[in-house]
């Protein structure tokens, strides 16, 4: 079961506030996703990700199937139940990973053929292959297998790879079974606008669920990543959810729902988190900084959190310093709840109609 629907919309922008419904949650929109690639949030646990207000994360098709397998996952009820999360979960096709991790890897017309990045065993992906894996999973929403050129790809590689993204959509499709997750098309072309124009179109075409923009946040210029997302959101029909993929500092989810997207996914929260680098209402903090050493203040002082409500800068900082894996916890749970808080904030000024003034202090006070 999945649907979504359109719910409000901000006068004067593109920023909308919806609701998706999957069997095991409805979920507002704009949403983040925490990314649980693995099966797991790092430094965090699915009862932490709850109490926070997320009702839905992201996990990965090809990571699971190399490791522990779909069977295993299978055999516990899928991997809902294997994680013990009982929110809605969206899955990547692993089309991303397969190119960016896998070894020794050939890619036809069919698939890809490669080599595992942790055993180095052989392996074939195809877009039937890619399907299976996610509804084995119990996935609610799956992304079809796409091809994801490098930034600095050449015209005519990208374009030969939104032919096959095209084309492996469609064999998606077909392989997907009636009754499973719903299916997303992943927008690609580069930074190409004809390219993704095309890309985009021959995706409509086909009628998808819902819509991926793909392929950006890889190292392109920022100004070209939104002009690239404001083209491909304005292609995309306005009934159907729209998912950038990948992409997600507070000033870049401010900007991209302003553009129409409905939702992220980003590692930046929780990896900043373990590099000791915190999203406060006042800016960042880089907690090893010498000048928090004998700071007795909250990491932020406009936050109701676990870490800012019992610790100090100070002991943030020490046990950071120290090794401790429970700064790791602490900081993790602190920058997902400014994240949780953000969109909360963010379909709040939709509600009310003032989400642009709340986007253009937002971007302000993080590009300073
Ligand atoms: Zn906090």
């Amino acid at each position: 079961m999945y649907s979504f629907r359109i719910i409000g919309e901000e006068q004067g922008c593109s920023a909308r506030l919806g609701e998706i419904h999957t069997s095991p949650e409805a979920v507002l929109t704009p949403a983040f996703m925490p990314v649980a690639t693995q099966g797991a949030c790092k430094a965090i646990s699915p009862l932490d990700l709850r109490r926070l207000g997320f009702k839905v994360l992201i996990a990965n098709a090809y990571h699971l199937y190399l490791r522990p397998g779909t069977d295993v996952i299978s055999s516990h009820g899928g991997l809902r139940r294997y994680m013990s999360w009982d929110g809605a979960v969206v899955t990547d096709s692993g089309g991303y990973q397969v190119l960016s991790l896998a070894k020794s890897r050939k890619i036809t017309d069919e698939g890809v053929s490669f080599r595992s990045h942790i055993d180095g065993s052989e392996h074939f992906f195809s877009p039937a292959t890619s399907i299976a894996v996610q509804e084995s999973l119990g996935s609610d929403v799956m992304m079809c297998f796409d091809e994801c050129p490098a930034y600095d790809s050449p015209y005519e590689y990208v374009e030969k790879s939104v032919s096959l993204t095209t084309r492996w959509a469609k064999l998606c499709k077909q392989a997907k079974q009636d009754g499973s997750g719903a299916l997303f098309g992943i927008v690609q072309g580069g930074v190409y606008e004809d390219l993704r124009t095309r890309s985009a179109k021959e995706l409509v075409d086909m009628d998808f669920d819902g819509y991926s923009i793909g392929g950006l946040g890889v190292g392109e210029a920022r100004e070209a990543t939104y002009e690239i997302i404001e083209l491909c959101a304005g292609l995309l029909p306005r009934e159907r959810l729209r998912y950038l993929m990948g992409i997600g500092t507070p000033a870049d989810i401010v900007r991209a729902v302003a553009l129409g997207v409905d939702l992220f996914d980003c590692v930046i929260p929780t990896r900043n988190a373990r590099n000791g680098t915190l999203f406060t209402s006042h800016g960042k903090v880089v907690i090893k900084n010498s000048r928090y050493a004998y700071d007795r203040s909250a990491l932020d002082d406009n936050c109701s959190c676990y870490t800012c409500g019992n610790f100090s800068r100070s002991y943030l900082r020490h046990i950071f310093m120290a090794g401790e894996i429970l700064s790791l916890q602490l900081m993790t749970l602190h920058n997902l709840y400014y994240y949780s808080k953000l969109m909360r904030e963010i379909r709040e000024s939709i509600e009310k109609g003032t989400f642009r003034q709340f986007c253009s202090g937002l971007i302000d006070a993080e590009e300073e």
